[in-house]
């Protein structure tokens, strides 16, 4: 079968051999519609936690086309799917930390979403495993899984009713987060480098997003919306100047949740955290909960994501890779 597979930072589509269902034990194997192509796949690109060799891809929509396990699933269902599992019974599972249990972390599909077939298990048949609805496109349903990770991020926050709420970074990840902000009942601001995503956030539901030209004069125009600071705030963007800003633009007492990666040794200051009150909040990863009631708000039309995906074939894998990081487009979507 065809995939992309990683080699030195680029994506080289080679043939490899399909994934053979009995060799895996119970699950199914799913002939992949199309794939996501996410920010931590880059990331784990840039970054070498993915090595040469390894096809990525876990945003994933496909149709079953063989299944060895008795789940209520049958051929021919079109799915959509996150790729990890918790064990439920762990200490990090009880503390609801499920991103952080050590079988969420060993299980995944095989072998990526950018490749013509992946082998599910079961487990993730009963767990993270999700019919589309008809009246649902295929790029929509794809993102079940980076809207469920918004979902999490948005429940961490425990945001208290009349929050004033920013997004700090208004590509993909930060559109969702506020659409799922708002489909939370919450008002919602954001603020981005690019006009054009200012405008994009608007038709996509936000109150008023800022554009960033100089940090001062934003801080002073943001007075006019929140004239103490935001009470909660989501930092999508992944760039240290963007957590300093943060700091600046939260209220004293104010929530940061943590949504991205900076430089290592960049980040929030223990005396910003102790005088101003500040909580720092991290959110990695969706759990199944988190996944069923992203499929519900897709499927129910409560948060939009259609119009977000550019759409290319899997040859075209670099060019996608190259324009998302461009920021030419939103999100890229890689069709089977
Ligand atoms: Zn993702
Ligand atoms: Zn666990």
């Amino acid at each position: 079968m065809k995939a992309a597979v990683l080699q030195d930072n680029r994506f080289v589509i080679e043939e490899i051999p399909k994934p053979i269902l009995d060799e895996y034990g119970e699950g199914a194997i799913i002939k992949v519609i199309g794939c996501g192509l996410c920010g931590s796949d880059i990331v784990k690109m840039r970054t070498g936690k993915a090595k040469n060799g390894t096809v990525l891809g876990h945003e994933v929509v496909g149709e079953i086309v063989e299944i060895n396990s008795k789940t209520n699933f049958e051929i021919g269902d079109i799915v959509a799917l996150g790729h990890h599992v918790p064990c439920f019974h762990c200490q990090y599972c009880w503390g609801e930390n499920y991103s952080m249990c050590r079988h969420f972390k060993e299980t995944n599909i095989f072998p990526g979403g950018f490749s013509e077939y992946i082998f599910v298990s079961e487990e993730h048949l009963n767990n993270t495993v999700f019919n589309v609805n008809l009246n649902l496109s295929t790029i929509e349903a794809s993102f079940l899984e980076p809207l469920a990770c918004c979902i999490r991020a948005v429940k961490r926050a425990q945001i208290k009713d009349n929050s004033k709420c920013l997004v700090v970074g208004l590509g993909s990840i930060g559109i969702l987060m506020g659409e799922a902000i708002k489909a939370l009942g919450h008002k919602v601001y954001g603020c981005d480098l690019i006009y054009e995503r200012i405008c994009t956030s608007q038709n996509f539901g936000f109150d008023k997003s800022f554009l960033l030209k100089d940090e001062a004069t934003l801080l002073k125009e943001m007075k006019s919306v929140a004239p103490i600071g935001f009470d909660t705030i989501f930092l999508t963007a992944g760039a240290s100047s963007a957590t300093e800003f943060a700091v600046k633009a939260a209220r004293d007492g104010a929530t940061i949740v943590v949504f991205s990666s900076i430089k290592d040794n960049d980040g929030f200051k223990n005396n910003d955290i102790y005088y101003r009150e500040l909580n720092i909040l991290g959110s990695y990863s969706p759990s199944p909960m988190d996944l069923e009631d992203s499929m519900s708000l897709i499927e129910e039309g409560k948060v939009k994501v259609s119009g977000i995906s550019t759409v290319y074939s899997l040859e075209k894998i670099n060019d996608a890779l190259n324009d998302t990081m461009s920021n030419k487009i939103m999100k890229a979507y890689i069709q089977l």
